[in-house]
């Protein structure tokens, strides 16, 4: 238990009906009743009560009317006796209650420092607290989803059945290297190296599902590639016309690229406009082309855009190869317009697109008309179709983890299973197979913080805001 009593506010800062300060750790009824004037001091009051009241200045006039909440140890968000004042929000009132609580005793709490009292007093574990940031930060409804299974413990529960199944095989691997010659020695192996195995196809579940999970945290990137004038920005904002997304903010995005959000199927998809990824002369312009090339090849989506009244260039099917390995959707936008063969009235043959682009695997080819009202829509339907394949998972999928730090436990848990798997079917001595296990279970372990160094907690904590 921490011997100090912190205090945040736990609302946003600025113009707000109400703010909330809160106080927590062992004098935080002593103080709370050192400021509070009602019918019931905080100090005597039971827990999970609201008292009405008024907040007093240190000179002792009423700074404001408020509600205190009351919630004892360990029965509180941290597991310490805990008071939320409830108070008017606004730059001065809360500021001014802030002051008066440090005044009477409390220390300002570093972000996140909250929750990770709540983790240290056992009241959640590190897969859950570190879902609490993710709760904070969730950009779509899919990432809330996640976010608040893992809260709830999902992740937690599913890690403590593996943990249980390893510790039985554990214990039996550990009992041969006591007693090598007790058992039919080859039927046995057999059956623990199947058993390890299937324990291992449930991790790499998670694993495979993984990739899906980060983008949920960071959204899905797009890029919008084609020749100068072909219709991208006009597409782009098309795009951004019908659906526009929670955040558009993206800090340390390079403005030599135009970026939006969308949320398409509830998942946040950054767009970005690569206009001039190509052809710049001088030396500054060359390495912002450079970047925007960068941010391309590490997109998730391609959207090739081909001015369908021009017909296909040379340089398209240039573009197209330097997006492979990236799923491609082809928009021939300009539809509106006759084609060039058309107005020349020549009618010469044209080979299909998917032919001259020299890609077999595109994603999907729609017409648009970018400068008409509901005409970039044929993308938008295609962009929606290809998202559930890009994430690898499916609607009904449970997301699980929430943090690249989860991912990373996972992968190790991976690696030590094959090990001990692959340990037993060659004929491994037991105390070696058991030493694999063991790394399993502690890389197991590290996702809902057992044995995780103190830096690491610190660490993790240090993302969250203020408050928290
Ligand atoms: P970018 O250079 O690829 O970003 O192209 P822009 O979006 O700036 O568009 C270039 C020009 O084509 C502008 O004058 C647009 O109004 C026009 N344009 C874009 N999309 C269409 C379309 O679908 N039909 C027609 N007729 N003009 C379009």
């Amino acid at each position: 238990m921490s011997n100090d009593t912190i205090v945040a506010l736990a609302t946003a800062p600025g113009e707000s009906a109400l703010a909330i300060a809160r106080l927590s750790g062992p004098e935080a009824l002593a103080i709370a009743s050192r400021c509070f004037r009602g019918r019931t001091a905080p100090e005597s009051s039971a827990s999970h009560r609201i008292l009405f009241g008024s907040f007093l200045a240190a000179d002792g006039a009423v700074l404001d009317t408020v509600l205190a909440s009351i919630f004892r140890a360990p029965r509180s968000y941290t597991g310490e006796d805990v008071v939320e004042f409830s108070c008017h929000g606004g730059a001065s009132i809360p500021a001014a209650i802030l002051d008066e609580l440090v005044r009477l005793g409390a220390r300002p709490a570093r972000p996140g420092e909250f929750t990770e009292r709540a983790f240290r007093n056992g009241k959640i574990d590190l897969a859950q607290a570190e879902s609490v940031a993710a709760l904070i930060r969730a950009r779509s409804e899919r990432s809330l989803r996640a976010a608040r299974s893992a809260l709830g413990g999902a992740l937690s529960r599913r890690i403590a059945a593996i943990d249980a199944e390893l510790v039985s095989l554990q214990a039996e691997v550990e009992a041969r290297i006591d007693f090598p010659g007790d058992v039919d020695e080859v039927m046995d192996v057999a059956a623990l190296a199947s058993r390890c195995a299937s324990i291992g196809a449930k991790v790499r579940d998670w694993v495979r599902r993984s990739p899906g999970t980060r983008r949920l945290q960071e959204g899905l990137r797009a890029a919008l590639v084609g020749r100068p004038n072909v219709g991208k920005s006009s597409l782009l904002n098309a795009l951004v016309g019908y659906e526009r997304a929670i955040v558009t903010e993206h800090p340390g995005t390079t403005r030599d690229t135009v970026e939006e959000t969308i949320a398409v199927n509830g998942v946040e998809l950054r767009l970005i406009d690569t206009a001039g990824i190509r052809g710049a002369r001088d030396p500054v312009e060359r390495a912002g082309v450079e970047r925007a090339r960068q941010t391309v090849e590490s997109c998730d989506l391609a959207v090739l855009v081909l001015d369908r009244s021009e017909g296909l260039h040379a340089e398209d099917g240039a573009l197209a190869s330097d997006l492979s390995a990236r799923p491609l959707i082809v928009a021939w936008n300009k539809a509106d317009l006759p084609r060039v063969e058309e107005r020349a009235s020549s009618g010469a043959p044209r080979g299909g697109p998917r032919a001259s682009l020299g890609r077999t695997d595109i994603v999907a080819e729609v017409e648009t008309v970018a400068i008409r009202p509901g005409g970039a829509e044929p993308l938008l339907d295609a962009i929606r179709d290809a998202v559930p394949g890009i994430l690898g998972v499916n609607a009904g999928d449970e997301v699980v983890t929430t943090s690249a730090r989860q991912e990373g436990n996972l992968a190790e848990a991976l690696d030590a299973l094959g090990r001990a798997e692959t340990g037993l079917g060659a004929g491994a001595a037991y105390d070696l197979v058991a030493v694999d296990l063991a790394d399993a279970r502690r890389a197991l372990g590290e996702i809902v913080g057992r044995g995780v160094d103190d830096a690491v907690v610190a660490a993790i904590f240090s993302r969250f805001c203020i408050g928290k």
